[in-house]
């Protein structure tokens, strides 16, 4: 028996409980939902439906209001490279203030704040650690054939000094492994490259602050605006939440959860793609989709804290997060309102009693940082996102490819940033969404 037959078999579904859909999309966030809309307004009779697993959706891009504070599931400040995207988004989105805005972003180093990126304000530094970053940029190893990691890729790139005072502490503190076992493009267009040209050109007064997020937009409702924009397309009775699918059998054709089963012409999922092969029974090596966990706390304090910064990294390995964001200083409220992120390794266990003693470490560290002095905590949530940032290994691309293609030869695409086992944007997901729904209904 396949995995998949067997997971129809322990979902129990009675043969009355079997429905039809043109294409069953598996998981309602910003992919699922994007395909959703794009496809129906290409086939506005097709019968598509949305499984979601969680009670609401939007995936990651949902929005927790709580005691006057709008938090996201985590810092989601949004950087579009394509106005249409965001026009497309901003015409199904009436009423709703969205700002754009210039970023003022900053690494917090050895007690300075450092314009983001580092590489290109070096000269920020205390006078010798300048010279020690400007001299190792110069004579940086030139290696033999690409680079072997994304480790490596530092060093070839950017040399010793620059790569020691942040790349690797920050990288390592986010992704919570070794360098060396990622892939040398594992942030893909998201790492900021610069050569010694782009460095000395970033010291002339006034050069422009560039990489790839020098403004970004934010709705005053927070990530979920989007969400609503892309479910407005859609009729309802389209996303069902609260149900998960189980499994897939691809010989039959069906989706099944624990209320139905459902024959589908092709299937659009967005669910993390070791967890559709073992729906399908699609062998696969499970060993390579590592990924780390990010837990980000959502803090709301009793007045306002700094003022002129929307996000700071910490590559210090003695704090305990290593990006800490600003909602308050976007739409001028007067208390402080933070996203805090830390990383943490896979399966490290973050149950309510790690959680709490985390949140202490936090708020202390806050303090030490200067970044509350007396403040009151108000209000505060958390949330833990597992997958956060994959692992991006040669190992991984190309278990990922064999995988997504193996699905799509038996109707199944795998999309989005955890389907397609990736580093990416919503706008990324979005274009891929759209992509997907013009090869489906041309
Ligand atoms: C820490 C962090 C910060 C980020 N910041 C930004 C940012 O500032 N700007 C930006 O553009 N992007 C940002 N991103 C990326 C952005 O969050 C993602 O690209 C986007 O949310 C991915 O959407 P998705 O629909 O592909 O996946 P998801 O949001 O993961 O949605 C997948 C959905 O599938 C559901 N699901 C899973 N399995 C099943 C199943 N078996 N049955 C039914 N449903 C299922 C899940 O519940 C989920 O709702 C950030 C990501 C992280 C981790």
């Amino acid at each position: 028996m396949t995995e998949a037959a067997a997971g129809v078999e322990a979902a129990g579904v009675e043969a009355a409980d079997v429905e039809a859909a043109d294409v069953v999309v598996i998981g309602g966030g910003i992919s699922g939902l994007g395909f959703a809309s794009w496809y129906r307004e290409r086939r506005p009779d097709a019968r598509v439906l949305v499984l979601e697993a969680e009670a609401e959706p939007g995936g990651y891009c949902r929005t927790v209001v709580q005691d006057g504070f709008v938090w996201d599931y985590s810092g989601h400040f949004f950087h579009f490279k394509d106005p249409a995207i965001e026009a497309w988004l901003r015409a199904r989105m009436p009423g709703q203030e969205v700002r754009t805005i210039e970023r003022r972003a900053f690494i917090r180093y050895a007690g300075r704040d450092i314009d983001f990126p580092f590489q290109t304000h070096i000269h920020q530094l205390p006078h010798d650690e300048f010279l020690e970053c400007l001299v190792d940029l110069y004579f940086r190893p030139a290696g033999d054939g690409p680079p072997r990691s994304f480790g490596e890729m530092l060093y070839r790139r950017l040399g010793r000094a620059i790569t020691e005072k942040f790349l690797r502490p920050y990288n390592e503190k986010l992704y919570a492994t070794d360098l060396d076992a990622l892939d040398a493009e594992a942030m893909g267009r998201f790492f900021p490259h610069a050569d010694l040209g782009d460095v000395i050109a970033a010291m002339r007064p006034g050069a422009a602050a560039g990489g790839y997020n020098a403004t970004f937009s934010y709705p005053a409702g927070g990530a979920v605006q989007y969400v609503r924009a892309l479910l407005g397309d859609l009729p309802a009775g389209s996303v069902a939440c609260g149900e998960r699918a189980t499994a897939i059998d691809l010989d039959a054709r069906s989706v099944i959860t624990p209320r139905r089963r459902i024959r589908y012409e092709r299937v659009v999922s967005s669910a993390p793609l070791p967890a559709l092969a073992r729906m399908t029974g699609v062998p696969h090596d499970p060993a390579v989709f590592t990924s780390n966990q990010v837990v980000v706390f959502n803090l709301g304090f009793d007045r306002k804290g700094p003022r002129g910064v929307h996000w700071m990294y910490f590559p210090d390995r003695s704090r305990s997060f290593y990006r800490v964001g600003w909602y308050d200083n976007i739409f001028d409220a007067d208390r402080m309102s933070l996203y805090v992120e830390l990383g943490a390794p896979p399966g490290a266990s973050l149950g309510a009693e790690e959680i709490s003693a985390l949140r202490e470490r936090v708020l202390a560290d806050l303090a030490r940082e200067q970044i509350t002095s007396g403040h009151r905590l108000v209000s505060h949530h958390h949330v833990v996102l597992d997958p956060a940032y994959v692992h991006i290994t040669r190992a991984s691309l190309a278990e990922t490819a064999r995988v997504r293609e193996a699905l799509a030869a038996r109707g199944v695409h795998s999309i989005g940033r955890y389907g397609g086992w990736t580093y990416c944007s919503i706008e990324d997901n979005l274009v891929e969404a759209r992509a997907l729904a013009a090869a489906l209904a041309p």
